[in-house]
This record gives structure tokens, C-alpha cells and sequence, in this order.
């Protein structure tokens, strides 16, 4: 059996252009047009690439983006002065603080100083808490992404066995309270999983988010069941350069697998999209309006 691939870019880019319909909506009927603010300190090259790419996306689908380039040397204090100002700018509905922050600032009192409200990257414990306790929340992208791929294969997750393997904030956490919230039932494995291979075996629906080059071989997954890569490692290439590979060896989990994501081009495109779905959605509930239709 070969799998389905899950086109995460053909997928993504559907994402966008319903997100510009509902922009445009939006602006024509209440004149909101939603705005993210994005806050970049230092030049990491990969933090520099990402920010790039969330600009331009939020100009594509006909938002307002306000990028703020901070020094390498900016201090805590500086920092938490620029989220206050953004919380209080009516024009900024979600801002995304791009991590990691210089070693001189603590993340986590950078991050809990945005206002939940226009917490896009749905990492404020008061998300996370909401998230948890099944109540409205702005949910972190990526998993937000996993969801909705996993769902072009099966439109109802409901009863399903899903296992999640990573137990991060960013990722596998909250991707446990998104599939609880859709009817599967959850095991998250990490690293001391007894037998993570068969653990996976049993599940119709395989997240893998664990920085481990291909680590899910073809023996872990039940014939059929759907898999979604979250991983993102480099490795060297033949080539003498490097390539990038997810956490499963796709090319035979494609041998059993129903449905696989490709790294790069599966969960990638994905978070983009969903933070551009985040900060519509926190632009409407900041306005009073209903949720959008994204
Ligand atoms: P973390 O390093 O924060 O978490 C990794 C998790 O994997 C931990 O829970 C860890 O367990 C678990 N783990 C590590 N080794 C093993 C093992 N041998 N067996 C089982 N579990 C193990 O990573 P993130 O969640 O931030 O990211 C995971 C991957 O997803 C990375 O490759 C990252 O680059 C990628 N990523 C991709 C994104 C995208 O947009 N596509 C966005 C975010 C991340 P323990 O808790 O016990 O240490």
C-alpha cells in the first residue's frame, strides 16, 4: 500500500485565501482590518527568515503588519515596555514575540506580558489554561495545523486512537487538548515512553513532535493510519550540503501509512496559515464580532 499524501502547501494556501475572504469581509462590513504585530530581537538568520514570512503573509491576506526589530543587547525591560505599547494599540490585534529571545531577557515574563486577548501564538498560560479547560482560547499554530490536516483524511476525529509522541508547550500539549476537544482519545508519549513502538502501533492517528531525525520507522505504524510529521531536523546531505528531514523515515512509513505528511511541505505551511487564522480570530473577538469563518 502506498499513502496519501497530505499537501500541506495546496492546503495551507486554501487556508490564506479563505483568511484574505474573511479580511476583506471584515474590513468592507465594520471597517476592522485585522493587524499582528511581530517583535524580533537579535538577527538569528532562521528567526529572521520566519519573521519575513509572517510579514508577508499578513500583507497578502490584507492585514496590517507591524514588525519591530530589536537590538541583539535590547533589555527585559525595553521589551516589556514594547508588548505594554502594543497591548494598548487598538490597530494591533495580535502580536507574536519571535523566539528565542537574547539570553539577558526571560522569555517567560515576555510572554505572559502579552495580553491573552492578542496572544496569537497561544502561549500565555491563561490560553493554555482556557485551552485546557475546554473554554474559547487562541491555540498555538501548529498544532491547530495538525488538526486540520488530519481532518482532510477523516472530516470527524471522533473516537479515534490518536498518539501524540512530544509533550512540549508548543506542541504536544496543546495538540492533546485540540484532539480531546475532537472525540479522539489521547496518549502522549515522550522520552520515557515504555515501548514507544508499540504504543504507536495502536494508533489511527500518529503526531510525531520530537526533533529526532526519522526516528518513527515503518514498523511502528498500523497499516493505514494516518500520520502526521511535525519534526523538523537538518541533516547532511550526499551532496555535502544539508536537507531537512520530519521525525518519521517517510519513505517507508509511505509503504504502510493510509495518509502521510512530506517534510518540508506538510505541517510547515500550516502555522503560518493558522497564525493568520489566530489573529482574525482574536481581531473579532477584541470587536465583539462573532468568531469568523475560518
Ligand atoms: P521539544 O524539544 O520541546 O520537545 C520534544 C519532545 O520529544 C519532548 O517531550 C521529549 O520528551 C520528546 N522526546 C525526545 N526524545 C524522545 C525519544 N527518543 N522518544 C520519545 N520522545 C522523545 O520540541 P518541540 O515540541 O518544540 O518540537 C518538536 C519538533 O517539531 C522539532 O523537530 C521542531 O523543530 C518541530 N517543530 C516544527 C514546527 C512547524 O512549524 N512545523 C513548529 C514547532 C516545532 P521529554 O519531555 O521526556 O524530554
Amino acid at each position: 500500500m502506498t499513502a496519501r499524501i497530505i499537501d500541506g502547501k495546496a492546503i495551507a494556501a486554501d487556508l490564506r485565501g479563505k483568511v484574505a475572504g474573511e479580511v476583506k469581509r471584515l474590513t468592507q462590513a465594520h471597517g476592522l482590518t485585522p493587524g499582528l504585530a511581530v517583535v524580533l530581537a537579535g538577527n538569528n538568520p532562521a528567526s529572521e527568515s520566519y519573521v519575513g514570512s509572517k510579514a508577508k503573509v499578513t500583507l497578502e491576506t490584507g492585514m496590517r503588519s507591524f514588525d519591530h526589530r530589536l537590538p541583539a543587547s535590547v533589555s527585559q525591560p525595553e521589551l516589556l515596555a514594547l508588548v505594554k505599547q502594543l497591548n494598548a494599540d487598538p490597530a494591533v490585534h495580535g502580536i507574536l514575540v519571535q523566539l528565542p529571545l537574547p539570553e539577558q531577557v526571560d522569555a517567560s515574563a515576555v510572554l505572559n506580558a502579552i495580553d491573552p486577548a492578542k496572544d496569537v501564538d497561544g502561549f500565555h498560560p491563561v490560553n493554555a489554561g482556557r485551552l485546557a479547560s475546554g473554554l474559547p482560547a487562541l491555540a498555538p499554530c501548529t498544532p491547530l495545523g495538525c488538526i486540520l490536516l488530519a481532518k482532510t483524511v477523516h472530516a470527524s476525529l471522533t473516537g479515534m486512537e490518536a498518539v501524540v509522541i512530544g509533550r512540549s508547550n508548543i506542541v504536544g500539549k496543546p495538540l492533546l487538548q485540540l484532539l480531546l476537544a475532537e472525540n479522539a482519545t489521547v496518549t502522549v508519549a515522550h522520552s520515557r515512553t515504555r515501548d514507544l513502538p508499540a504504543v504507536c502501533r495502536r494508533a489511527d492517528l500518529v503526531f510525531a513532535a520530537v526533533g529526532r531525525p526519522e526516528m518513527v520507522r515503518a514498523d511502528w505504524i498500523k497499516p493505514g493510519a494516518i500520520v502526521i510529521d511535525v519534526g523538523i531536523n537538518r541533516v547532511p546531505a550526499a551532496n555535502g550540503k544539508s536537507r531537512i528531514v520530519g521525525d518519521v523515515a517517510y519513505a517507508e512509513a509511505a509503504e504502510v501509512a493510509g495518509a502521510i505528511t512530506p517534510v518540508p511541505g506538510g505541517v510547515g505551511p500550516m502555522t503560518i496559515a493558522c497564525l493568520m487564522v489566530n489573529t482574525v480570530r482574536a481581531a473579532c473577538a477584541t470587536a465583539g464580532l462573532p468568531p469568523p469563518a475560518v
